[in-house]
């Protein structure tokens, strides 16, 4: 079986795809409606036509399954649908394929699919670590759990920031 790589669309704007001889690509349909009009869209063209770039959709379990894991880590208030939709379909094919790869430069995309027990490839090579945030308030420097909705303070008000709260090695 060969190696499948789920790729968001900072992937498909870059030259990565030219690097890799042999493997399937999956992608969503929103990835694609994002990157047309772009010079990457020539090439999504030349890899579709050469059977290699196919677009797929997660199920709907994965999506819930992707959400509830980023707002553990707190990285769902700065995914997109978008986002959130690369990686369940990462998720989903990892179920019946565990040689799934995301490939992405986006670190909260890296970050949340690490979490899932998705293998990543990051080509800019920034993903150093897996993290898990939390909030802090600028003020007071009350700690508390993440949570993406009511952000202010329970002691004194101030809008909480995230804050890096566990830090462990991505590989
Ligand atoms: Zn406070």
């Amino acid at each position: 079986m060969s190696q499948i790589y789920v790729l968001d669309a900072g992937v498909l704007f870059s030259s990565w795809t030219s690097k890799i001889p042999e493997g399937k690509f999956v992608t969503t349909s929103s990835v694609l409606e994002e990157i047309k009009n772009r010079p990457s869209q020539v090439r999504a063209e030349v890899l579709t036509l050469l059977d290699r770039l196919q677009e797929d959709f997660p199920t709907p379990e994965s999506l819930k399954a992707v959400r509830l894991a980023a707002a553990k880590t707190g990285d769902l208030s700065v995914l997109s649908d978008v986002d959130i939709e690369i990686i369940a379909l990462a998720y989903s094919k990892k179920s019946i394929d565990s040689k799934t790869t995301l490939v992405s430069t986006d670190l909260a995309i890296l970050n949340t699919a690490r979490h899932l027990g998705i293998h990543v490839i990051d080509p800019n090579r920034k993903f150093k670590h897996e993290i898990v945030w939390a909030l802090k308030c600028p003020a007071c420097k009350h700690k508390s759990r993440y949570r993406t909705t009511n952000l202010e303070c329970p002691v004194c008000g101030t809008i909480m920031r995230r804050f890096v709260h566990k830090k462990h090695k991505s590989h």
